[in-house]
């Protein structure tokens, strides 16, 4: 049985103001109500699992908690996907009905579903307390099936119980000090971890509100920041969006040197965009380090020093090791030299993908150690440096491993560069070389790989210069900003 409620602000609501989408405001009081309501009619119609058309909407936020109430696994669907792959993870999850706004156009993909709307209700018609239903819900239970990112292959269906999604906010709550007077300014999508369960649910476990931008926009979130917001969470494309507007947005500059925390994530945040708005505005921004999986691993804690480049320290209740490529443990204290894979452990990990046994057994090492893909080194005092993923961002060139991260720094830190990749390529000599990909700051004038080469030999060693150039107007990239590198023949 859950020991308690995912969110206890919805079994007392009152009047505080939960969700703001555009205008529309809603109350505990309202949301309760909402969510409560529906919740008994999945629970009356037996479903199984949901289907969420995840709009950047308040009746996708809605949906989401009506099931989490209900008990039934939902899962968040990506409304910008093709055909084929929402007929793929409905075949994959075989939902009983999908949840949507009245109002939304769904595609063919899933015209065999049976539709419900996830309306709310704010003319205060239902009695709050007695429309959610209680139920005993076990921690272990599927909440959600958050499908990933499909950054390096097809999105796999990720099973996260009760749980993960409890540990995960509250250790987020330990490390940002984030309580229920925080107001959240957002403008994620809502069908992946961050924008979904740390932007939605993470501030209704708290108490406190979130205010959803719709679409983001730099003038949205000074906006928003300067009336009530105290929190953004944001990826590395809208932090770089923010960093390019500081020079021109005064009020903007003025809104995030006031804002109690400036959060980060899903990718790595670039040093050049961190230290622009570091100097710009006297904010560090806070890095943490997630995946679908495991939910949040790491993050520089609101107390502690926020670092360019680093995700910070394990969260309370994970444990984190590197390990070399005979899965030995690195020591702890090995320097920062010492590349190795994260492996994590803890409440907050996922129970198995989907439909796949075999992924799900290869994802863990002896001792229920789960392989994160990633690298990383280790600073003196325990910071996580992430060097990239090990299938894309490791080349082997010349005997040495290099990390396509540091480089993709140094090349950003180039004026002639607006847009920066490295990855590995076939080398006769070599074994692999290092190549950049680069979106040049103006087309008319794009830099030449003399001068790339130059500039990263003087910032980090000669062996990680580039020694192939090709010139991109923009990298391919995931809607959530990710740089698709086996778009670009990477891996
Ligand atoms: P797929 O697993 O389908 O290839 P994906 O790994 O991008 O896609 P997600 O689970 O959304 O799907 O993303 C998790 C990954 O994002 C991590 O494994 C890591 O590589 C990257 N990541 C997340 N946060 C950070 C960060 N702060 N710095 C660097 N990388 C990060
Ligand atoms: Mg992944």
């Amino acid at each position: 049985m859950e020991s308690e409620p995912l969110f206890p602000a919805l079994a007392e609501p009152g009047p505080a103001p939960a969700l703001q989408f555009d205008d529309r405001v809603v109350t505990y009081a309202e949301l309760a109500a909402a969510a409560g309501a529906l919740a008994s009619r999945l629970t009356a119609a037996g479903a199984t699992r949901v289907a969420v058309w995840s709009t950047p909407t308040l009746e996708t936020a809605v949906g989401v908690v009506a099931a989490l109430v209900a008990g039934v696994p939902a899962v968040p669907l990506n409304p910008k996907s093709g055909e084929g792959e929402l007929g793929h993870i409905v075949a994959d999850s075989e939902p009983s009905l999908v949840l949507a706004g009245a109002g939304e156009r769904l595609p063919d993909a899933l015209e065999d579903l049976e539709r419900w709307d996830a309306g709310v209700d704010t003319t205060g018609g239902v009695s709050p307390a007695a429309a959610l239903p209680t139920r005993a819900l076990d921690p272990s239970s599927p909440a959600l099936i958050v499908y990933t990112s499909g950054t390096t292959g097809p999105p796999k269906g990720v099973v996260l119980p009760r749980r993960a999604i409890a540990a995960t906010l509250d250790a987020l709550a330990d490390a940002w000090q984030w309580t229920e007077d925080d107001v959240l300014v957002h403008g994620l999508p809502l069908f992946h971890v961050h924008g979904l369960i740390l932007g939605v649910l993470g501030p209704l476990r708290r108490g406190g509100a979130v205010r959803h931008l719709g679409r983001f926009s730099t003038r949205g979130v000074a906006r928003e920041l300067a009336t009530g917001g105290t929190m953004l969470f944001g990826v590395p494309t809208m932090y770089h969006r923010i960093a390019e507007a500081l020079p021109d947005e005064p009020e903007l500059v003025k809104a995030l040197a006031g804002a109690r925390l400036l959060v980060s994530g899903s990718a790595a945040l670039p040093v050049h965009d961190h230290e622009r708005i570091a100097s710009a505005t006297g904010r560090r921004v806070v890095e943490r380090y997630g995946m679908t999986e495991t939910l949040m691993n790491t993050s520089v804690r609101a107390d502690g020093e926020p670092r360019a480049g680093t995700v910070g320290v394990p969260l309370p209740g994970v444990e984190l090791r590197l390990v070399d490529e005979a899965e030995g443990e690195i020591a702890p204290d090995a320097g920062p030299e010492a590349v190795g894979e994260i492996q994590v452990r803890g409440p907050n990990l996922f129970t198995s993908y989907l439909n796949r046994p075999d992924a799900t057994e290869a994802a863990f090492a002896d001792g229920g150690w789960f392989r994160t893909g990633d690298m990383a080194v280790r600073d003196a005092d325990g910071y996580v440096r992430i060097v990239g993923r090990k299938a894309t961002d490791l080349i082997k060139s010349g005997g040495y491993k290099i990390g396509a991260g540091e480089i993709e720094n140094a090349l950003l830190e180039h004026p002639a560069v607006r847009e920066a990749a490295v990855t590995g390529e076939p080398d006769p000599d070599l074994g692999e070389r290092v190549v950049a990909w680069i979106a040049p700051a103006d087309p008319a004038l794009p830099p030449t790989l003399d001068d790339l080469a130059t500039h990263v030999a003087t910032r980090l060693s000669p062996h990680k210069r580039p020694r192939a150039l090709h010139l991109v107007d923009a990298l391919p990239r995931n809607d959530m900003g990710k740089v698709l590198k086996r778009a670009l023949g990477g891996g």
